[in-house]
């Protein structure tokens, strides 16, 4: 019996090397680390207090249904819509909303818009491609007065917007050889695209139970878990096309310590943790000073489930793998006035940044593309440039009261 079972192991062990890789550097190596710190520094783009960078513009208070909302709504569809320059060749960002009304125990029929970032790997087959995904809210809560949730979630949503610029441009390169010589890859990486999800309405208007939050992370988990594919799909509703969720949460404040939450996304977290370890082991970490890291390498965990109510539970309970990202005490400012600008502590957030970035970069096994190539900084300004010009076009036309969608959302992608 084990003599005819071993060729079979051996087999299919082989049958897992990617074709045409010998080398494993499709995983993010130490330079493309240091190429990510170098090209995309976080003291420029997650700067506390820049209104250029991608972290200040998000600080107002963003209660569902009013300006401040729609106004953070809008930078991010903006933004996102400038992260496209590969249009036409392989598919670029691709922005949708899910917009709709819910009572709430304070008012009737708020409108809730969840934000939807797509990035489709070329030649994409409708229900065949499964999304590694992330995902933050960004709305906050209705009281106190003038709150502006800095780590719930506004660090979260920087992070998630930090990571598409930074690995815009290796995805591009990747795909780009893919969409020409299919064979030189796996059929994993040809099958398999990354999502940003920004939901709405996680915060509770009055006080938090199974219907008065996450209404924006319900609301998709069950649109998605009822839209079909075609029906031959190797994957048959939208919902089982993610891979799995990773839900970032109160991140920003310092010492923070993030444990691990589910067996089934333990090696997920065991990636977080390994690239903790390398960013300071090659001297990149800007938070050496703090003696804890944020996760624990290799260590037996303990896996405390699903004891936290968050925007995660929707998908768990339909199957979707989660790796929740929450720190194990929440922060003292948690849901305080005191939860703003002034208590973020900038080396975590820089830290965050590299690790998401380096995160999704090595889950979507573009290590060899993340290398300097001619003509990327002049690409990078370029873009840059249209961003600057777009963010000053919005400040000249504030987006005005009522349900608008963005119109940058609206030339990109359908409405759900
Ligand atoms: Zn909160």
């Amino acid at each position: 019996m084990l003599l005819s079972v071993l060729p079979l192991l051996l087999s299919v062990a082989n049958a897992f090397a990617p074709p045409g890789s010998s080398s494993p550097s499709r995983y993010i190596g130490d330079e493309g680390l240091q190429y990510l710190h170098k090209n995309f520094p976080t003291e420029k783009y997650l700067a506390i207090d820049d209104p250029n960078g991608l972290l200040q513009p998000i600080l107002i208070p963003r209660v569902p249904d009013t300006d401040g909302i729609r106004e953070v709504q809008k930078f991010i569809t903006d933004f996102v819509s400038t992260q496209t320059y590969s249009e036409g060749e392989v598919p670029g960002w691709d922005v949708q909303l899910d917009v709709f009304q819910e009572d709430t125990p304070i008012k009737e029929n708020v409108t809730f818009t969840n934000i939807l970032v797509k990035r489709d790997p070329p030649n994409a087959k409708k229900g065949h491609t499964g999304y590694i995904t992330i995902a933050a809210h960004y709305d906050t809560l209705i009281k106190p007065e003038g709150f502006v949730g800095a780590i719930d979630s506004a660090v979260p949503c920087a992070l998630m917007l930090y990571t598409i610029k930074a690995i815009d441009e290796a995805i591009t390169r990747k795909w780009k050889e893919m969409k020409a010589e299919p064979d030189r890859f796996s059929e994993h990486e040809k099958t398999t695209g990354i999502q940003f999800l920004f939901f709405d309405g996680e915060e509770a208007f009055h006080s938090w139970s199974d219907t008065d939050s996450t209404y924006g992370s319900r609301h998709l988990a069950q649109l998605m878990d009822q839209t079909y594919n075609e029906v031959n799909s190797a994957r048959q509703t939208w919902l089982a096309e993610m891979e799995y969720l990773v839900l970032l949460d109160l991140i920003g404040h310092k010492d923070t310590y993030i444990p691990s939450f589910f067996r089934n996304t333990h090696w997920q977290y065991e990636v977080f943790a390994s690239l903790e370890q390398r960013i300071r082991d090659i001297g990149l970490s800007a938070r050496m000073d703090e003696k804890e890291t944020i996760f624990t390498e290799g260590k037996p965990a303990f896996f405390r489930g699903a004891v936290i109510g968050d925007d995660h539970l929707p998908f768990l309970h339909r199957g979707v793998p989660v790796l929740h990202l929450i720190p194990s005490h929440f922060p003292p400012v948690w849901h305080k006035i005191d939860d703003n600008a002034k208590n973020l502590h900038f080396p975590d957030i820089s830290e965050w940044g590299l690790l998401t970035s380096s995160f999704v970069a090595n889950q979507l096994r573009v290590g060899d593309w993340i290398v300097d190539y001619p003509d990327a900084n002049e690409m990078r300004e370029q873009r840059e440039k249209e961003e600057k010009a777009q963010r000053e076009q919005a400040q000249k036309k504030k987006i005005p009261n009522g349900k608008k969608v963005p119109r940058a959302a609206r030339r990109r992608g359908a409405m759900l």
